[in-house]
């Protein structure tokens, strides 16, 4: 049976900095998350809902979104898995090639 849903995550990336957090008042080490959910069909073809980087302090994770493309310029690659990333464009192009198969 198919079964389809939404799922999201959040992954911590490896660039951090010192900064005034105006909620703890304090100077505090603050990390930057990607932050995405996805939607498919049986947790394997799925495609991106949304897809945001937030600076957010390690204390109380307060934070301010950052622009995407400022972010993945600094990165070597984006850091969400390829199956919640094309799982849906995999399923679409192995419906293509069938299509093209059969004809
Ligand atoms: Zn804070």
């Amino acid at each position: 049976m198919l079964a389809y849903g939404a799922g999201g995550n959040t992954v911590t990336l490896d660039m951090q900095e010192m900064r005034h957090c105006e909620a703890c008042n304090q100077d505090r080490s603050f990390s930057v998350v990607l932050q995405y959910r996805y939607w498919g069909f049986d947790w394997i073809f799925n495609f991106l809902t949304m897809r945001k980087y937030v600076m957010r302090c390690d204390v109380c994770e307060n934070g301010l979104e950052l622009d995407r493309k400022t972010v993945e310029a600094k990165l070597d690659g984006v850091p969400i898995p390829f199956i919640h990333r094309y799982g849906m464009l995999t399923l679409l192009e192995l419906i293509a090639l069938l299509l093209i198969w059969v004809a």
